[in-house]
């Protein structure tokens, strides 16, 4: 029986307490203070000791209460990787010293510990560690992310028939680690919005929190304090009251969760998806552009990671967040290929600027700490260092003159007051908490270098009573000691107990020793513990002083941090551009999308790595203007492996670097800014959703074709492979047809259905391209080209037989091929009139074909020639 049902009256007094902050706290594991360790107790046991590896005890036998332990000093490793696993966590803490009451020690929940508000060192630096809430209302849904690591702090909001899906897509695309909503409101209990809301599953921990917190009158007010302003208006939250509830409400969570200032949450910034390359999650996860779509660990082949070069935990973070939200403003995306630019031509800028932010830490993060916790001595102290680092830094930009560059010089604060304060407070190498003192270096406070004096020359002393009382008995082995419990103590051996003289007074009796004090040794004791208390307590508060002092000047160091992601990020493009040869890309007003020579980044790349030979460069023109006589949509045809996916990933990762502001692979690449990517590829595993492949692929599809403008990105591959050939190829046929005529977006469309590529004749805008294969007598070979036309035909078994399928199938399958392609042959008529006519897929029976095929019609009579019409129907 759980203790959190039992009576009080069955249980022991801690159990008892346990039980009452259990009720508490329900929904969390609960860390319970035991002496040196943390214990946790039955269902949280379990859990604990399964997820963390570590033995499952039993606190009495008979009851048998699943039991499990850490130890204090080692329990943030714990904590974080049960964070990490989605956990909430309470932490109970012993309130009063065990050593100083009789009675059972009194016990609180002094911290509440969630993913979404987790701050500790285990973090990973890439990314951003994101606590959301989503606010539903009638017609508007809103959202607001919260780094509490960081301080970075956003919202927004939809409206509209489609609100709840676009926020359920915005906040599955940013993965945060905790989400918080009203769990009672109507909206989330509507069968309507249900269906949305499921693709919330893939967050692990959802937190439901009062209706209160999600109110006008009290979240509006909340956040106006925090960010102390009488009104939201300078955060671009005018109108958008949806949007500053659902950030109201994130503070309440924390504030509650936190008990500690939120100095550095002093900004909010509200956004509007269309500010931005809109890349819907399906998106985001088919171009791979932060995470694999297979998880076997092979990190490597994202985007993200084959651009990676920043040399700074800011600059990765800004890296990995701009992918998933590219911009769509032209004049900001050439100011930043200005800057990229310049620097690409300045080698020595570029490396001056690489090795000076080489060895910045984590300015938002330590900020983030510093205000969250007492500040550990080390990480005030690590600030300082970095900041060390940032004159320099503003001396490599002086050299450089395009806006952006100086516009990031100017924004860089060096922070030289604050840096000189630490440094000339803390010691160079701190002690890891302030508890033992130790911290403030000497010549900072005159009375802490006095009593240091006293407990200095106090230690003498001990050293010295200890020789002259050695003289004094004649006890050699006699010892002057302390420990935490007795204070100072003199240690005599049992043998020489008959030499002790009588001013010693007996204190405790051990195994082979017993150990004394004097009223001399008392009375250095209390000097040198009082001073040494006083000590600490004035490190202590030095300590405060200069955590107030640092956190005063946080508005300035997170203005220094940002300038720093994006200094890391623009040299990093720069990098890019001249280690791997990338160039500018050129913005035009059409809708065009042209690439002569394009590579694809992140192939590239692994190619290179793997010493697997060269990327193939390939050529793209798509024109979707209006009045364009271009191709918008082409259409890929070819054997699989033939490198159809790679082709079309491939312009879509081209338009995102452009749209970064970063400098692309490929000779040259010239285009009309996109407003959104859509992606349909291949039969993506959802089953854990529990919808079909199938159903899935056509909800997508149907995204596509209801919401996509002509300033669109659509890549389809192999679209219609999920169901049976003749009507997935008809939805392709039919789909291909509405985007041809009623969108016009820029559209890549991989398929083998050959049957398709009949379209060019009638669709003027649509155009076939084919990979490039070449037929030896070997079998085929890839070119990895793409080429004009369509592809002659369908190349499956000479891909089967390179993928090892035994011959003896293969010779089946060319047979089965043959009878299939004759029957075909027979029944397809080619309609280039109608669109498409259905019965051309209407495989008729074998025999039939066989029986006309071997009728020699010139010798038949009119009455055999009636007599087989009659037998051949009968047959149907
Ligand atoms: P498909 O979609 O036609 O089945 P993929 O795009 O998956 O083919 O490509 C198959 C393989 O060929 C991949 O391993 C890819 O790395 C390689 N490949 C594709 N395009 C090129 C290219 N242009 N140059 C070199 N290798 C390529």
């Amino acid at each position: 029986q759980s203790p959190v049902e039992a009576s009080d009256a069955s249980l022991t007094p801690a159990m008892r307490q346990y039980a009452a902050a259990k009720r508490l706290h329900p929904d969390a594991l609960l860390f319970f203070r035991m002496g040196d360790f943390y214990e946790l107790f039955f269902e949280d046991a379990t859990i604990a000791s399964r997820e963390l590896q570590i033995q499952l005890t039993s606190r009495d036998r008979e009851r048998s209460v699943p039991m499990c332990g850490v130890p204090y000093h080692a329990a943030e490793g714990y904590l974080a990787r049960l964070l990490r696993k989605g956990y909430r966590i309470a932490i109970c803490e012993q309130m009063e010293d065990p050593k100083l009451t009789k009675k059972i020690v009194r016990r609180e929940v002094t911290r509440v510990l969630t993913p979404g508000t987790a701050i500790d060192s285990g973090l990973s630096a890439e990314q951003n560690n994101f606590l959301a809430s989503l606010y539903l209302d009638e017609g508007v849904a809103a959202i607001a992310l919260l780094d509490l690591s960081t301080g970075e702090f956003r919202t927004t909001e939809f409206t509209g028939a489609a609100a709840i899906e676009q926020a359920v897509d915005e906040l599955t695309k940013t993965k945060p680690a905790e989400l918080l909503y009203e769990a009672a409101h109507p909206l989330f209990n509507d069968a309507a919005s249900a269906e949305s809301l499921k693709a919330l599953a893939g967050i692990r921990t959802k937190t439901a929190i009062d209706a209160y917190a999600f109110t006008a009158e009290y979240a509006i007010p909340l956040l106006e304090r925090q960010l102390g302003t009488h009104s939201l208006d300078g955060f671009g939250l005018t109108g958008h009251g949806a949007a500053a509830i659902a950030a109201g409400a994130v503070l309440h969570y924390v504030r509650n969760t936190q008990q500690s200032e939120l100095g550095h949450i002093d900004s909010i910034r509200f956004y509007e998806r269309s500010e931005c390359l809109q890349l819907d999650q399906v998106t985001v996860r088919n171009l791979e552009l932060v995470d694999t779509l297979f998880s076997d660990g092979s990190a490597q082949a994202t985007l993200f990671h084959a651009l990676d070069c920043c040399c700074t935990p800011m600059g990765k973070r800004l890296l990995r967040s701009s992918l998933l939200r590219p911009l769509a403003d032209r004049g900001e995306i050439l100011r930043r290929y200005d800057a990229v630019e310049s620097l690409c031509a300045e080698l020595i800028i570029r490396e001056k600027l690489r090795s000076a932010l080489d060895g910045i830490l984590d300015l938002e993060r330590l900020l983030g700490r510093i205000s969250l916790e007492t500040a550990k001595p080390r990480d005030l102290l690590a600030l300082a260092v970095s900041l060390r680092k940032l004159p320099t830094l503003r001396g490599a930009l002086e050299g450089l003159t395009a806006d952006l560059w100086r516009s990031n010089l100017d924004r860089l604060d060096a922070l030289e007051d604050v840096q000189s304060r630490v440094e000339s407070t803390i010691v160079a190498e701190p002690p890891v908490t302030l508890a033992d003192g130790g911290v403030i270096q000497h010549g900072v406070h005159a009375e802490l270098d006095e009593l240091r004096a006293i407990s200095h020359s106090g230690r003498e002393s001990i050293a010295a009573i200890e020789q002259r009382e050695r003289t004094r008995t004649g006890i050699q082995s006699l010892k002057v000691r302390f420990n935490s419990v007795f204070g100072y103590y003199i240690e005599i051996t049992k043998s020489q107990l008959g030499n002790v003289p009588d001013d010693y007074q007996r204190k405790q009796t051990l195994v082979n020793a017993e150990r004394f004090t004097t009223p001399e040794l008392k009375d250095f004791e209390s000097r040198i513990l009082t001073a040494h208390e006083r000590c600490i307590e004035i490190e202590k508060q030095l300590a405060e002083e200069l955590r107030q002092f640092v956190l005063a000047a946080g508005g300035r160091i997170r203005k220094s941090g940002a300038a720093i992601a994006e200094i890391d990020l623009l040299t990093n493009f720069a990098h890019l551009a001249a280690l791997r040869n990338y160039t500018r890309p050129s913005i035009e007003d059409r809708c065009v999308l042209e690439v002569i020579g394009g590579r694809h980044p992140v192939v590239e790349c692994m190619m290179e790595d793997a010493g697997e030979g060269r990327f193939v460069a390939n050529d793209l023109y798509l024109d979707a203007s209006r009045d364009a006589g271009g191709p918008a949509i082409l259409l890929v045809t070819g054997p699989n492996m033939g490198g159809k996916s790679t082709y079309l990933r491939q312009a879509a990762l081209l338009v995102i670097l452009a749209q970064l502001g970063c400098f692309v692979p490929a000779r040259s690449l010239r285009f009309g800014i996109v407003d959104r990517i859509y992606t349909r590829i291949g039969a993506s595993d959802n089953l854990a959703r529990g919808r079909s492949t199938f159903m899935v692929e056509m909800t997508e599809t149907a995204t596509i074709l209801n919401t996509a403008t002509e300033r669109s990105l659509i890549l389809l591959d192999e679209m219609g492979r999920g169901t049976a050939t003749f009507d997935g190829l008809s939805l392709a046929w039919a789909a291909l047809e509405h985007l041809h005529a009623k969108i016009g977006a820029r559209t890549l469309f991989a398929t083998h259905y050959h049957e398709l590529t009949l379209l060019a004749d009638q669709l003027p805008r649509l155009k076939n391209v084919r990979v490039g294969v070449k037929e030896t007598p070997q079998g085929i070979v890839f070119l990895h080209a793409i080429e004009a036309g369509p592809a002659s035909k369908s190349y499956g078994i000479e891909v089967a037989r390179l993928a090892g399928l035994p011959a003896s199938v293969l010779q089946r399958a060319r047979m089965v091929l043959k009878q299939h392609e004759r029957s075909e042959r027979h029944n397809v008529a080619v309609e280039t009139e109608a669109p498409l006519q259905m019965t051309m897929f209407t495989p008729l029976s074998q025999t039939i074909v066989d029986r006309l095929e071997s009728t020699d019609i010139d010798t038949l009579t009119p009455l055999q020639a009636l007599n087989l019409l009659e037998q051949l129907k009968a047959e149907i």
